[in-house]
This record gives structure tokens, C-alpha cells and sequence, in this order.
């Protein structure tokens, strides 16, 4: 740190005396037995920290996407897993954005004392993936409901939330001007949904993350549950996968700063030809590479993080803070399975553990390869490849 006093270590410190109580082999047990942390949920949100970008008007804290990054900053720092809850902070910001007064007070109220959970977003298709204007999942408008009919993939936390917002198709594709037109995005009530048009299927994983396919065979939404516009739905969830990038990233740098923490301690204690082997510089480089990496990120996170609180959209920012704090939290990773050397394997260390949940984040939400597409066309004008 610069010497200038951090303003957020208030904030920070009530983080990790939460945090403090769910030890590493907290979240190792429950990596191991593939169950959800739920204790640990529990008393983040009786804490309120989930609740931390309701308005104040509806029972949360008020805070912004700033505050909101830290929380989940912190979680990945102490040890844990924020992918177990994150969805209800970037959820939060689709709803506050787009969702009506009236939706507003019907969910926010409910959801600030942790009565219902927003964890749940259903992009994701299994035969259109990452080209999301595609997506085949349809809503068609019947009287006062839209029956919604399809499939998606990798949906996360439904089993552990009573809400979901979904994007579909309300208008087909060769009947817009822009094939961004006609999405539309839905809140499902999802112990409704289930046995009365959607299936549930979980998908066992990499990481102890709870993700599901999911099946629509004329589900009914009840018209009074779409978000913002018809047809306009795909600016709205932009928004919250800006938001979604911006919470990831800091969710990196939290595993980073773990791991740096981690290998540091551990190659000045560990003697290997009779001396610590972090004399060795082919030990220290690869990790003050990965910090001076992470400290690089961390400030594409916040300005990504000022400019969404500012009401401004931060698409670049939060494309390239995602990217640039996922390549740091992964070479961080690295540096840290290596320099345990065969002690990185072992599952009491938690090193293999976060190794495998930082993983994920050159995948998803957005793999780095379409980070990249998006910056060189939409940043740099260079021609659309796709
Ligand atoms: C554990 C987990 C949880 C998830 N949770 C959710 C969730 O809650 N909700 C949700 O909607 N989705 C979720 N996802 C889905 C995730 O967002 C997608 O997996 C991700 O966006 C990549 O899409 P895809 O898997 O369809 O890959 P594809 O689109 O099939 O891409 C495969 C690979 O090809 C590359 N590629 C594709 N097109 C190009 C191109 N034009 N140029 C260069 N490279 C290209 C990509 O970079 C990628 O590496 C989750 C995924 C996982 C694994």
C-alpha cells in the first residue's frame, strides 16, 4: 500500500472479523462434499453485506458497486468463495436499473432480510454459448402471462435462491433491426417455477460451484415480471454483467492477494539446500511479478467500480478490469501451487482448492478471448470479426 490511509478499511475490517469465523477448513469440508456454505451465507446476511446496494428506502445500505466489489473482495481473501453469492450483488444492479417502482418495492424489501434471494441470472444456452443475440429460449405473450419454452446451461444458485432473472427471446430474431433487439428479461419465482414448466438438473464440476441445466417447457410468467421494456432486455442485463465483471474482478484480486499472502510465508520458512527458497530470485520474481500484475488490476477495478456508481456504463473498464485481475489471480495461482511444490497438491493446504476456483474466471462469465473481440472493436474500432 502507498501510505495514504486506505477509506475503505473500515469496511475491510468488519469483512475479515466475519470472515475470521469460517476457517479454511470451513470451506474445504464443504468443497469436499460439494455442499453450500450455508452458515457462512447466513451470517453475511444477517450482517446486511448482501444487501449492500439496496437503496436505503428498501431496507439495505445503500452503498455502491465500490463497497460492494470490497465484500466480495474480502470473501476470496479470507479463503473463501464469493461465487456463492455474488449473483445477488450484480442481480441486484439489473434490478435497480431496470426494474419498475413497483417491482422495486415488491422484491428489495423481501431480499434486504435475506426472505428471498436474487442469486440466479439464466443467459447461458448449451447450443449458442457466448453468441448470447442467438439464444434460442423463447417468451410468448398469452393474455397476461408469457409462456416461456427452451433450454440453458451453467445457471448457478437456482437451487439455492427463490428468484432468477432470465433472458429470452420475445421477439424472433429475423423479425428486428438489431439482433440485440427482442430480449426481454424475466423474474422468475423459482420454487414456483420448478414442477410447473422448469426442471432443474445439476452439473457436477470443477469447483464446488452449484450451476445447473435448466428446462422450459411452457413456463408461465405473469406479465407484471418483466423487467424494464419488452424487446429492450439485452441493455438491461449489459448492466448487470458489467456489474458481474467489476464484482469478478475484485473476487481475483482477492484470490491473488490470498495467494501471494499464502506462497510469501510459505518460501520463508520452507529450507531447501539448507536456506529459505525464497532467497532464490527464479522464487521471488514469478510472485513480485504476480503482485506488481494484481496492484495493476486493482485500479482498473475501482475506476470500473467509479464510473458504474456515477451512473456511467463502465463496458471497457469492467471488460478489461475482469481480464487483466483474472491473468494476475491465475499467475498468482500458479506461482503458489509451484513454490509449495508437491505440498500444492495436498488438500489440507487449500492452495489446490483456490487454485481450481480461480480457474474459472478465464472462462467465466466471459472468456478472455471475447474480452479481447470486444476491446478491439468497441475500444479500438478495428473491423467486427464476428
Ligand atoms: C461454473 C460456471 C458457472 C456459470 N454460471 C453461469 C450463470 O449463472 N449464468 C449464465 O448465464 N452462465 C453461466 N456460466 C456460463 C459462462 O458464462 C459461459 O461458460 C462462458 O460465457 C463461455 O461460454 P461457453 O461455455 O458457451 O463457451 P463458448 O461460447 O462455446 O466458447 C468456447 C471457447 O471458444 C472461444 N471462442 C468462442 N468464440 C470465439 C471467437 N469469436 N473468437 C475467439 N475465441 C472464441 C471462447 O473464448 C471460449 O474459450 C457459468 C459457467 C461455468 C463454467
Amino acid at each position: 500500500m502507498s501510505g495514504i490511509e486506505d477509506p475503505h478499511m473500515e469496511l475491510r475490517e468488519a469483512l475479515r472479523a466475519l470472515c475470521a469465523e469460517f476457517p479454511d477448513e470451513y470451506h474445504r469440508k464443504h468443497d469436499q462434499h460439494a455442499t453450500y456454505p450455508e452458515e457462512f451465507l447466513e451470517a453475511l446476511t444477517s450482517a446486511g453485506w448482501l444487501a449492500a446496494m439496496i437503496p436505503e428506502e428498501f431496507g439495505g445500505s445503500g452503498l455502491g458497486l465500490t463497497e460492494a466489489s470490497i465484500v466480495m473482495e474480502e470473501i476470496n481473501r479470507s479463503g473463501g468463495n464469493a461465487g456463492h453469492c455474488h449473483g445477488q450483488m450484480y442481480n441486484m444492479g439489473t434490478l435497480l436499473r431496470g426494474g419498475s417502482d413497483e417491482q422495486k418495492a415488491r422484491w428489495l424489501p423481501k431480499i434486504a432480510t435475506g426472505e428471498l434471494r436474487l442469486q440466479s441470472m439464466a443467459v447461458t444456452e448449451p447450443t449458442t454459448g457466448t453468441d448470447t443475440t442467438k439464444l434460442k429460449t423463447t417468451a410468448v405473450k398469452k393474455g397476461d402471462k408469457y409462456v416461456v419454452n427452451g433450454q440453458k446451461v451453467w445457471i448457478s444458485r437456482v437451487q439455492h435462491s427463490e428468484l432468477m432473472l432470465l433472458l429470452a427471446r420475445t421477439t424472433p430474431l429475423d423479425q428486428v433491426k438489431k439482433k440485440s433487439d427482442g430480449l426481454s428479461v424475466f423474474m422468475v419465482d423459482v420454487k414456483e417455477a420448478i414442477g410447473n414448466g422448469l426442471t432443474v438438473n445439476p452439473i457436477r464440476n470443477m469447483v464446488n460451484h452449484e450451476t445447473n441445466e435448466l428446462f422450459f417447457d411452457n413456463l408461465e410468467i405473469p406479465e407484471e415480471n418483466l423487467i424494464g421494456e419488452e424487446g429492450k432486455g439485452f441493455k438491461i442485463i449489459l448492466g448487470g454483467l458489467n456489474a458481474e465483471r467489476t464484482l469478478i474482478a475484485a473476487e481475483c484480486i482477492g484470490d491473488a492477494r490470498w495467494f501471494i499472502d499464502k506462497v510469501s510465508a510459505y518460501v520463508k520458512e520452507r529450507i531447501v539446500f539448507d536456506r529459505p527458497i525464497g532467497m532464490n530470485q527464479g522464487v521471488q520474481f514469478p510472485i513480485a511479478r504476480a503482485h506488481v500484475n494484481t496492484e495493476a488490476a486493482d485500479l482498473m477495478r475501482f475506476e470500473a467500480c467509479r464510473m458504474f456508481d456515477a451512473g456511467v456504463n463502465p463496458g471497457a473498464q469492467a471488460n478489461m478490469a475482469k481480464m487483466l485481475a483474472a491473468d494476475a489471480s491465475w499467475e498468482a495461482a500458479n506461482a503458489c501451487i509451484q513454490f509449495h511444490g508437491g505440498f500444492g497438491f495436498a488438500a489440507e493446504y487449500d492452495v489446490e482448492r483456490k487454485f481450481r476456483e480461480t480457474r474459472l474466471y478465464q472462462v467465466a462469465p466471459i472468456s478472455t478471448n471475447l474480452i479481447l473481440s470486444y476491446v478491439a472493436e468497441h475500444v479500438l474500432g478495428l473491423p467486427r470479426s464476428f
